[in-house]
């Protein structure tokens, strides 16, 4: 543990180990870990010049880049309480998200102008990195400009490290706080027994480090001296393009940019040469089998399936061995986690195939949200509010989230299913379903489907294929055919848009 808090701490390691090592990569070029020091050394001055220290929270809106990441350990050397906020969040709830969380100073990429003009004036703003073409306020100080202008020397560390919050993706309603201090950061690292990650790699970081499952993985890469290769926006040509130049060995998103790398097609992943990858890391929603099948006849063994959440980070991993055998499994819990399942009156299932809602004992202690909410709690274990089952093997399945279950005649339908068998079948991209009033059934079934490129598949066949593949009363009453489902910035569908869908 170094005096800045464990996650400067981190950086402080690999700065010891190989000062000139490269730290990132990004659209400036490389940034050794030296220079990492050096810059949010001067940050930290500069900020603590302007009165921000322990008692103060910093707020980040910004793409990854090195003006994030030298804000984050900056934040850190003061002791400042650091929100990452979510890029893809609209004006109004990232207006909440600040005065919610009492935000100081907002540090932000040029691009989002606009999207903060609603915040009060109290509110102290920084220009992260100059994104070229943007207009900017050149009376916002840039932290580029700081930087320069400032003694980069050692800072003194602060009486206690201030931590992080970050935000839920909102997909059940606001986005709600999760505070994680300086060591939970570092705790989150704890899948380290299911994934060979090894010291000195080089990573391609497609996820965003606002979120649960880049932060994770960045913080975990600094620790091990890694070099990391960052991109503003992910764009699945440039991801796969990049892995090869740079001759990364681990990849890390969501599941949406596999599919988009996958979708790819063979022809121009083979222009590539991808073949130091060792691990693709696929975290923050469900993996379908077909993609599972999809990314090993690709890339070859190297998928590893992180099930988890902003509140307990890692709940279990599945190795690219279990998902050969149990393609779409979750995996098994780490050593450090313990997950096991409830029915809805708090009695443990045990008995394997049987469906049951999750709960999680992560490594990481969640006492609650930042506006005082908390979990609910079982046994210590924290309710994750997704359901699931374990098959024979002890391998996890996630089925769904509760709140999206549907009950359609009496019957209960987990789209999740649904959608991962419609994503299966050729002549279809991507699927979403929802449920929607019925005045027979209570609620119908409604899927929105993309269509594969040239494919012609009709409702019928839609409809027949799920009749014959799980149940009748699973198929969907209706199919609606769009050009692509409306997703967030980490890839999850927004159902809430899908609901309010009108034709
Ligand atoms: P909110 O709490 O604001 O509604 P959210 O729960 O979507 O948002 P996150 O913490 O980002 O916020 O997401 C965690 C959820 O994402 C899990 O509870 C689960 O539903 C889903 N999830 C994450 N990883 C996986 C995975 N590997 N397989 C299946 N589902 C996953």
């Amino acid at each position: 543990t170094h005096t800045y808090g464990p996650f400067v701490g981190a950086m402080h390691n690999a700065l010891l180990r190989g000062p000139d090592r490269i730290a990132l990569i990004d659209e400036d070029g490389p940034l050794t870990y030296a220079g990492l020091d050096r810059h949010s050394n001067a940050l930290a001055r500069a900020w603590a010049s302007c009165g921000l220290g322990s008692e103060s929270t910093v707020a980040a809106l910004c793409r990854d880049h090195r003006g994030l990441v030298v804000s984050m350990l900056a934040a850190g050397k003061i002791g400042a309480r650091l929100v990452l906020l979510n890029t893809g969040f609209a004006g109004p709830q990232l207006a909440g998200v600040v005065s919610r969380e009492r935000v100081n100073a907002v540090v932000y990429d040029a691009e989002f102008q606009t999207v903060l003009a609603a915040l009060p004036d109290s509110v102290s703003r920084y220009l992260a990195w100059e994104d070229d073409g943007d207009p900017v306020d050149s009376a916002i100080p840039r932290l580029k400009d700081l930087i320069a202008e400032h003694p980069c020397g050692r800072v003194k560390p602060p009486r206690s490290p201030g931590g992080f919050v970050l935000l839920t993706s909102g997909t059940t309603g606001t986005p709600k706080g999760a505070p994680r201090n300086h060591t939970s950061v570092l705790a989150s690292a704890q899948f380290l027994d299911r994934i060979p990650l090894r010291e000195g790699g080089t990573t391609y970081m497609a996820a965003p480090i606002f979120h649960g499952t880049g932060l994770s993985q960045f913080v975990l890469s600094l620790a091990l001296g890694c070099t990391v290769i960052m991109d503003r926006r992910f764009d699945a040509a440039r991801a796969v393009a990049q892995v090869a130049r740079y001759r990364a060995d681990t990849l890390i998103l969501v599941p949406t940019m596999l599919q988009r790398i996958v979708d790819l097609g063979p022809a121009v992943l083979a222009k590539h040469d991808t073949s130091t990858l060792r691990i693709i890391f696929a975290a923050g929603s469900a993996l379908s089998p077909d993609l599972c099948r999809r990314t090993a006849q690709a890339f070859g063994d190297v998928l590893y399936n992180l099930y988890g959440s902003t509140e307990v980070a890692v709940a279990t991993v599945a190795t690219p061995a279990e998902l050969r055998s149990a393609p779409g499994t979750a995996g098994r819990p780490p050593v450090a986690c313990r997950v096991a399942l409830y029915d809805t009156d708090g009695q443990a299932i045990t008995k394997p195939n049987a469906t049951g809602r999750i709960f999680v004992k992560s490594g990481l202690s969640f006492t609650g949200y930042t506006d005082g909410r908390r979990k609910e709690v079982i046994d210590g274990m924290l309710s994750s509010g997704d359901v699931g089952h374990f098959d024979d093997n002890g391998l996890l399945f996630v089925d769904g989230r509760e709140d999206d279950m549907i009950v359609s005649g009496g019957e209960n339908v987990y789209p999740l299913e649904v959608e991962n068998l419609l994503a299966d079948h050729d002549d279809v991209l991507d699927a979403a379903v929802i449920g929607v009033p019925d005045s027979e059934f209570g609620h119908r079934l409604r899927a929105f489907v993309v269509r594969a490129p040239g494919a012609t598949v009709d409702t019928e066949v839609i409809t027949d294929y799920v009749k014959g593949n799980l149940a009748r009363y699973k198929a969907p009453r209706e199919v609606i055919f769009i050009d692509e489902l409306p997703r967030n910035a980490t890839g999850k569908v927004l159902r809430r848009e899908l609901e309010a869908w009108k034709r």
